[in-house]
């Protein structure tokens, strides 16, 4: 026999429709319910202004930290059920959205596919994504960028240096 090896991860909640605060709080707890997974923290909720199309609700954001033995896909399969299962309908790029679930990082891993980016491309070019991250794992090391501390300290640079949408 030999121990289930898990994983720390980190997800980024995002939700502006259909009392978003609501929407958050009741995806933490389905990704604590998820097989062969704990949640460990959360963060606090922050509020946002969208991105891309201003013609919608700000955003409240938040992120958590989950321990789990569920591989990669697997998990941001289970990320996507619980999308679907809280009535998310896929809109407009950057647009409205009853909760929005990113696999940020999945402990020192870097995956490059085509349904499956981590580190999560925008973590570190995002507030939204950083400053509740940095609330809950401020020393977890982004793979080729640093810790989420330094990042956060570089947001200005890393944001300006990207495309935005
Ligand atoms: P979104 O509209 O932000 O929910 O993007 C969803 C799409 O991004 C899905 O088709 C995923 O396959 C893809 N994707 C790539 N990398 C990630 C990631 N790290 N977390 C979540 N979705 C991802």
């Amino acid at each position: 026999m030999r121990p289930v090896e898990t994983v720390e991860a980190a997800i980024g909640l995002g939700s502006n429709l259909d009392d978003p605060a609501r929407q958050v709080q009741q995806a933490f707890e389905a990704l604590d319910a998820l097989p062969d997974t704990r949640l460990r923290a959360r963060s606090r909720l922050y509020r946002s202004r969208p991105q891309g199309p201003q013609d919608q609700p700000d955003f409240v954001n938040a992120c958590a930290l989950i321990e789990t033995a569920l591989a990669p896909a697997a998990l941001l399969d289970a990320l996507q059920e619980i999308e679907r299962q809280q009535g998310r309908v896929r809109q407009r790029r950057w647009g409205e959205r009853v909760i929005d679930l990113d696999l940020l990082l999945y402990g020192d891993r870097v995956i490059d596919t085509p349904r499956l980016m981590v580190p999560h491309p925008w973590l570190h070019r995002r507030d939204f994504v950083l400053v509740p991250l940095a609330e809950i794992a401020p020393g977890w090391t982004i793979p080729g960028v640093g810790t989420v501390r330094e990042a956060l300290a570089r947001l200005d640079e890393y944001y300006l240096s990207e495309e935005t949408p």
